[in-house]
């Protein structure tokens, strides 16, 4: 058989068809062309040995951001290195995000949610069902899949949130919602009331973990609330990230950090909420600074933490392991009765920020039993394609786009990626080039006039908007 790519001796992990074995994969014409035990490689222009590996169908992050105040221009290269294929961007701005898709790409598949927040996107904090359905329109126009709604960061009224869901839901576009509205602060309490203001209407709920960091109840009690209250929530599609590290400002004026989540996550961990709290927690190592290396975003600690802090005059990105064991364990295993899994997805809330974990905190979740190697490959990439409706995404039948992620499951690391059988990772080394953007078929346009591939999806061909949403798990 002639193809492009061959992958040879691998472990073959695909869930969505059942095959979990020791195979070879080829790739030709950008889709798999086929899953065999045994391929001649005389017949591929590129032959890899990838024994001991997984090949799985490419990672697909249904959480990232890549906006300027994430230092977006390096995202694309970070996610690919952290064996990335495919990632949505939850908030944009759309400018941003589509300049650096043009301008700094990795190789990746890129697809974004235009936020809504009241003074930029929209007048006020309680937009009507027409202001609101300009905005999708517009977004969806200019590329985006659909709306975040940016709650724990710029709330909107408990109706206008529930409105905006209303109007994504009748026009069959993506929808997510960080929690948090004027009236209930983005914690668990604000998830519980995420979850009423969503009764009867599909919605993405995103990084579950992240609402019960203890503030209210104690993590434990938390989490454990969350867990239960998503139970049998078949119009919600979650997600979870495992990383221990929050994100926030490390700006200060009139010698107080400015940002009310930097000031509780001092006190938090032991240190006055003040500048001089902020000074002795880098120094000591509790709050790491960000900072650009080689094309990427790092976390640094102590004396070149401080250094860095103080020469950007306090203007850099800051973050404490804020984010409890439980939560981020819970969400990536917990079952409800019938067996499903009550979070469907490892995210990574990353992108320009340094936490792009799911497959080296995933795969180590694998290596300790938490879960098989099959549900790392679902929450991974099966149900973040199913969610944002991607069918030749997130399984490898032959005719799948030949997008994979090879990872090393001792070392829990990625090893190499394909875009459609085009490699763009090889063993930490980014060589993709260019970034295909996922869009509906209204946002087209826009993006090839952009100079940019476009990719077409469609919530219908997904699971966010069927009738029996799981029922490709059963
Ligand atoms: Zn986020």
């Amino acid at each position: 058989m002639q193809c492009d790519v061959l992958l040879q001796n691998a472990r073959v992990v695909d869930p969505r068809n059942g095959v979990d074995g020791q195979f070879d994969l080829a790739i030709s014409d950008e889709v798999v062309c086929g899953v065999e035990r045994k391929l001649e490689p005389q017949d591929a222009s590129e032959v890899y040995d990838v024994s001991g590996m997984v090949v799985m169908p490419g990672v697909i992050d249904l959480h990232v951001h890549t906006s300027r105040r994430h230092k977006g221009y390096n995202a694309h290269r970070m996610m690919a290195r952290a064996g990335v294929v495919t990632a949505l961007d939850l908030g944009g701005p759309l400018d941003e995000f589509l300049e650096f898709c043009r301008n700094n790409p990795a190789g990746l598949n890129m697809a974004a949610l235009q936020a809504v927040r009241p003074g930029h996107t929209t007048r006020d904090e309680d937009p009507g069902p027409s202001e609101i359905a300009d905005v999708l329109q517009e977004s969806v126009e200019r590329g985006a899949l659909g709306l975040k709604i940016l709650g724990g960061h710029y709330p909107l009224t408990p109706e206008a949130t529930r409105r905006i869901m209303e109007v994504c839901n009748e026009h069959r576009k993506h929808v997510a919602f960080h929690s948090g509205t004027t009236r209930t602060p983005g914690n668990v309490d604000g998830l519980l009331e995420s979850i009423d203001l969503a009764e009867g209407l599909r919605l993405h709920l995103p990084h579950i973990n992240s609402y019960c960091r203890g503030a209210v109840r104690g993590a434990t009690q938390e989490i454990s609330e969350a867990l239960e209250a998503l139970q049998g929530r078949e119009n919600l599609f979650t997600e979870a990230y495992l990383a221990i590290i929050n994100g926030t400002s490390g700006r200060c004026t009139d010698g107080l950090p400015e940002s009310l989540a930097t000031r509780r996550c001092l006190e938090e961990g032991g240190y006055e909420a003040t500048q001089e709290g902020l000074r002795r927690a880098i120094i000591d190592g509790y709050a790491r600074v960000g900072k650009e290396s080689s094309g990427e975003n790092i976390n640094v600690t102590g004396e070149e933490a401080l250094e860095e802090w103080k020469y950007r005059d306090t203007v850099v990105s800051v973050n404490f392991p804020v984010n409890p064991a439980e939560g981020r364990l819970l969400c990536a295993v917990a079952r409800d009765d019938t067996g499903d899994f009550i979070v469907d997805a490892i995210s990574t809330d990353g992108g320009g920020h340094p936490r792009n974990v799911a497959v080296e905190c995933g795969l180590a979740l694998v290596r300790t039993q938490g879960l098989t190697m099959n549900e790392f490959v679902q929450k991974t990439s099966w149900m973040p394609a199913e969610i944002i409706g991607l069918p030749g995404k997130g399984h490898l039948a032959p005719g799948a786009d030949g997008d994979v992620t090879v990872v090393d499951p001792e070392r829990c690391r990625p090893v190499m990626s394909f875009n459609r059988g085009r490699l763009i990772m090889h063993r930490g080394a980014v060589v993709g080039n260019e970034t295909t953007v996922i869009t509906t078929e209204h946002g087209r346009k826009a993006i090839q006039d952009m100079g940019l591939r476009a990719y077409t999806a469609d919530t219908q061909d997904g699971i966010f908007y069927a009738d029996d949403p799981r029922a490709a798990l059963k």
